[in-house]
């Protein structure tokens, strides 16, 4: 495993890191194993969530008496002050830590949010007094929209970002990485298989081992899974023309279906929370479709006041068929709903 530092941070972080959502589907008992099992195989960066559920918890059980060891970075959704501090005590109980090495502004896309965020009272203003008594050692942002990626990054404010970075969604490849670079951020890349659309683990990796300033954050299941990745960074990264070929058909196949919470459809007259029914299927089979009911529930239920007009497929730039992928979902989450209640 070789360590690199995160942009302009003093945090020394392995290659690559643990993106904590997956680890909500399974017992205390065998996410604590996966997760001793990375970091005994050199795995030293944790990135969770407040949304996460339980996640944080059992981050904190799996590394009391080793906090000096590893670097854990975890996210507030709240918008406001007051909120967001809540949500950073919650996160330093849950973790059993008295500081976080990386606080971050979690899906910031809209002006909305931002206005929100950096406003009076915002939280931003919260993370920055945590900082300052030391609760917080760096703060970042994450978001899945390139326009206010870019933004945030070029404001300063930030040190680092979090941003969807797989050889689908190599969107930020140019101009982020560039503004990245120039302004020593942090790049952190989620979403390394795309949310689970990417099943060739070999090739995946080969595109991120190409943007060494990426540190990507892949989600593990199983001590298997850990195992596998680190394989692939055990040799020199050659991409073969027959990686490309595979690459190509992956954005090919997937070019036309893959939802990238970009955000740019919104908003819906009717209210409908597009970005996240799209996003349907994935929590699913990452979180478990029994705790995805419950998760998107208002997400899915407001798939229900969809009147078709057509206005969010006009503004989406990679066309997709947003209204039959809306019904498509809302009839997976139906079938999850009803076998839960089974
Ligand atoms: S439907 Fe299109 S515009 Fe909307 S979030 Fe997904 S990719 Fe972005
Ligand atoms: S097609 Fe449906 S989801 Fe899209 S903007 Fe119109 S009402 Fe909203």
């Amino acid at each position: 495993m070789r360590y690199v530092t995160l942009g302009r941070t003093d945090l020394t972080v392995s290659e690559f890191g643990f993106g904590c959502i997956p680890i909500i589907r399974f017992s205390k008992d065998d996410s604590v194993k996966v997760l001793r099992h990375a970091f005994e195989r050199g795995i030293t960066f944790f990135d969770t969530a407040n949304a996460y559920r339980d996640s944080e918890e059992k981050i904190g059980i799996a590394f009391a008496g080793k906090r000096d060891s590893v670097v854990l970075a975890s996210k507030t959704l709240k918008r406001g002050s007051e909120d967001a501090m809540g949500h950073l005590e919650n996160s330093l109980r849950m973790l059993k830590t008295d500081h976080l090495d990386l606080y971050q502004l979690h899906q910031i896309a809209q002006e909305k949010d931002w206005r929100e965020v950096t406003g009076p009272a915002g939280a931003l203003e919260a993370l920055m007094k945590a900082k300052a008594t030391g609760k917080v050692r760096y703060i970042g942002v994450t978001s899945h929209n390139l326009q206010m990626a870019l933004k945030m990054v070029r404001s300063g404010l930030f040190d680092t970002i979090q941003f969807p970075f797989n050889l689908i969604e190599d969107g930020a490849k140019e101009e982020l990485l560039g503004a990245t670079r120039e302004m020593g951020m942090g790049f952190i890349g989620m979403k390394p298989f795309g949310g689970g659309v990417i099943d060739n683990a070999a090739v995946a990796f080969k595109f991120l081992r190409n943007h060494s300033n990426v540190v990507p954050i892949p989600g593990f299941e199983t001590c298997e899974q850990v195992d596998e990745i680190i394989s692939c960074y055990s040799e020199a990264n050659v991409i073969s023309g027959q990686d490309l070929e595979i690459m190509e058909n992956y954005r090919r196949e997937l070019g036309k279906k893959f939802c990238r919470r970009c955000e740019y459809c919104q908003p819906c007259p009717q209210g409908v929370m597009i970005t996240p029914a799209m996003g349907y299927p994935i929590v699913a089979s990452r979180m478990s479709p029994s705790v995805a009911v419950e998760f998107c529930r208002n997400a899915m239920e407001s798939v229900l006041l969809c009147a078709e007009c057509g206005a969010c497929i006009e503004r989406c730039p990679y066309e997709l068929p947003i209204t039959e992928i809306l019904k498509a979902n809302y009839a997976l989450y139906e079938k999850h709903l009803k076998e839960k209640q089974a």
